[in-house]
């Protein structure tokens, strides 16, 4: 059995071995046992449950409330070759009509449905006369309302479930459980003797960092600038931020896109299919944009304001790095912020003993951002697991690196003036009074007047604000809700002016941390994008960045080279193998690589023996290789052309295009521009000529919508 799942993890998924957990929880549904897995984001949960439902007779429900990533698991499905469908609101009746024949003819592994349709008594009848031998229910804590997203249509399962004959297995998945919404779980399902794991919380490629009291908006500026191509989400604690960090990143060039409640639904799936297609870098979103995000590749996620509670934070920052990729999250902390929460906490109408219950998980927020000691300790601690180390050696306050700076005489300015002015003004006005401002606001009411007036004036304003924002952050100063936020004195800042003790403020260095450089890497992804159009899914589902990675770094040459590829099953592998395999055969011989001691510096480095690549490279094996470009080459010279050989082939129009090229590349008699449309010749010569990078695409972006890259491609190689 343990063979077959493993074989199944390689066949479809392309995975060589198991994530911690996935194999006990697979095993045990196998064999019959109820489960429940309580593993974090990105941990991998989904193939706990699509494994055993590709092994399985029958047809396997899934239950999940996100409609967004019922669609793209189904996606998911379909494109590594094993059948699945869905049934939610955004199908018309036709559609659903269609499909639920289809279902019931049998036709597919996986259904997924939202819990709504299980309140229809004709649906859950139908399902009935089909063979269910598994039941997964996702996003199982919102059967609790206890959880912290309670669906009522989720109490509706186990009446679904108990109408099944015979009885399905049932597997509970979820990210957040806590003890109480964990035996909601199991009574409310009716699990019998379910065997429960709980994988822990810790995301190892996760980086976290807290930087306090930063300008963020030059933060945020520098940071993408360094890491330039990479995505990410800065989440913000309200519309109105979400819509000036975009305006101000959209004036930088950057491709961004915004997302909020405010929105019409139209512009909130624009902006949310863009980012799944990589046509924007940067979502700005407030925390509407979240559920049902399931695009691998996030980088980075930068909160521009503390969250309202560990729980909303973690779960928003571990929508970095699902792939299991290294990736950032980066909270800016800035005091005025905890006014704005306890603000919306004052506002909600909970009762007051829940309202006190927000404050003090608003309070361990803000610890978060105070301690010294590490972030990823603390946060698994908050989730009541001891990490077994003191150091993670991977966030910010284990690998501090800032500089400190003493800025003891600009503090004691600073609180000097906050002093003069009775603790009664903003930052704005203090930061004014020291600047020494002929302000209206300053001068109507006398501040000129004071001992403090201009003894920054070689500051800015902005400066000051900054500093100010920076001793707020440490605890110097305090910001006192009078109507608007006025800056008060905190012991810290009175001993500062009193005992004379030396103030230090670090500085943020923003490094470049994320972009990858390597261009056969961008190739790729060039390549992922242009099949995710064609194909018309997020390019993430075609491939994950990890295969890509991993495909620029071992560059396989062949199609059993390629099949050990994280990611690269089967079916992915006929559909696309070939189309990859050309762009690296491209780039090893246009930069002259000499593959053989790449693999062997590679396989001493990594120790990756147990997988596949070949060390030098005469003895990969060339023959394999060319088999079909050149079985496709016979058929060509018997004057086919490029559909007919496809059809002849049952092959895509794309992959015999491929082979031609391929063909070209190695020399064999091909009349290239025979292909071309003459009066396109000329032109795509033109363009090359003019075009100084190697890649396609500004070629193409030079030519005529209607030139193919195929077409560039026989020019390219056919002079
Ligand atoms: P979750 O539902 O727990 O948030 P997913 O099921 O979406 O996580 O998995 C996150 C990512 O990890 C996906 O890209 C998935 O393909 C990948 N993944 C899952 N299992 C493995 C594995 N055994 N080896 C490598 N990658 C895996």
């Amino acid at each position: 059995m343990i063979d077959n799942i493993q074989k199944i993890l390689k066949k479809y998924f392309g995975y060589d071995s198991f994530r911690k957990g996935q194999k006990e929880i697979i095993s045990d549904v196998i064999n019959n046992r109820d489960v429940v897995a309580v593993m974090p984001t990105g941990a991998g949960k989904s193939i706990c449950f699509q494994v055993p439902a590709a092994l399985f007779e029958g047809t396997t429900i899934v239950i999940s409330p996100l409609i967004s990533l019922m669609k793209d698991q189904v996606d998911n499905l379909n494109e590594v070759g094993i059948k699945a469908t869905y049934i939610n609101s955004t199908l018309n009746s036709i559609e659903i009509k269609n499909r639920m024949s289809d279902i019931l003819a049998g036709k597919y592994k996986l259904v997924y449905i939202a819990p709504e349709r299980l309140e229809s008594i004709a649906f859950v009848d139908s399902l009935k006369s089909i063979n269910i031998p598994f039941v997964a229910v996702d996003e199982a804590h919102c059967i609790s309302q206890w959880g912290h997203d309670f669906r009522p249509s989720y109490r509706k399962i186990s009446r679904f479930i108990d109408s099944i004959y015979p009885h399905p297995i049932v597997g509970a998945y979820t990210a957040t459980a806590t003890e109480r919404v964990k035996q909601d779980i199991i009574s409310l399902l009716n699990l019998k003797n379910p065997s429960v794991y709980v994988t822990g919380f810790d995301r190892e490629n996760l980086y976290f960092s807290v930087l306090k009291g930063v300008n963020n908006e030059n933060f945020i500026l520098s940071y993408l600038s360094k890491n330039k191509g990479v995505t990410g989400i800065i989440y913000t604690a309200t519309r109105k931020e979400a819509e000036s960090i975009y305006t101000l990143l959209i004036k930088n060039n950057i491709k961004a896109g915004v997302y909020h409640a405010g929105l019409s639904d139209e512009d909130r799936n624009n902006a949310q299919n863009k980012f799944a297609y990589d046509d924007i870098e940067v979502m700005v979103a407030t925390n509407a944009f979240g559920m049902g995000i399931d695009k691998s590749n996030v980088r980075f996620v930068i909160h521009n304001n503390i969250p309202k509670n560990m729980e909303a934070y973690y779960q928003e920052a571990g929508r970095a790095g699902r792939d299991g990729e290294k990736s950032e999250c980066i909270l800016l902390f800035a005091p005025k912020d905890i006014q704005l929460q306890s603000y919306f906490i004052d506002e909600s109408n909970l009762s007051m003993e829940r309202k006190a219950n927000e404050y003090e998980k608003l309070r361990s927020m803000v610890d978060y951002c105070h301690t010294s000691k590490c972030l990823r300790k603390y946060i698994l601690r908050y989730f009541s697991e001891e990490a077994t180390y003191e150091k993670c050696d991977n966030c910010s306050n284990c690998n501090d690196d800032s500089e400190m700076v003493d800025i003891t005489l600009e503090a004691k300015k600073i609180f000097s003036c906050v002093y003069r002015v009775k603790q009664s003004f903003g930052s704005g006005i203090v930061a004014e009074i020291l600047k020494g401002s002929k302000s209206k606001k300053v001068l109507d009411r006398r501040l000129n007047k004071i001992s403090t007036y201009g003894i920054m004036k070689e500051y800015t304003k902005k400066n000051i604000v900054d500093m100010i924002n920076k001793l707020a952050a440490d605890n110097y100063l305090n910001l006192s809700n009078d109507g608007y936020p006025v800056l008060k004195l905190t012991n810290k800042a009175v001993a500062v002016l009193k005992n004379d003790e030396s103030v230090y403020i670090k500085t943020v260095k923003v490094k470049k941390s994320l972009s990858i450089d390597n261009e056969l890497f961008e190739y790729l992804r060039e390549l992922r994008k242009s099949i995710a159009i064609t194909e018309k899914v997020p390019p993430y589902i075609v491939f994950s960045d990890v295969s890509l990675k991993e495909m620029s770094t071992f560059m396989p040459v062949n199609k059993e080279e390629l099949l050990n590829i994280k990611g690269v099953g089967e079916v992915k592998y006929e559909k696309y193998g070939e189309r990859f395999l050309v762009i690296i055969d491209d780039y090893i011989k246009n930069k002259k690589i000499d593959i053989g001691s790449i693999r062997n510096n590679l396989n001493q480095e990594l120790s990756i023996s147990s997988r596949n690549f070949s060390r030098s490279n005469n003895s990969i094996n060339k023959e394999e290789k060319k088999k079909s470009h050149i079985i496709t080459y016979e058929i060509y010279k018997q004057g086919k052309s490029i559909d007919e050989i496809a059809k002849i082939r049952e092959m895509k129009e794309r992959t015999i295009e491929d082979h031609i090229v391929m063909c070209l590349r190695e020399g064999m008699d091909i009349d290239a521009l025979e292909i071309v449309p003459p009066k396109y010749i000329e032109m795509i010569k033109e363009a090359l000529n003019n075009c100084k990078e190697n890649r396609l695409s500004p070629v193409k972006q030079m030519l005529p919508e209607e030139v193919t890259y195929f077409w560039i491609r026989l020019v390219k190689y056919g002079r």
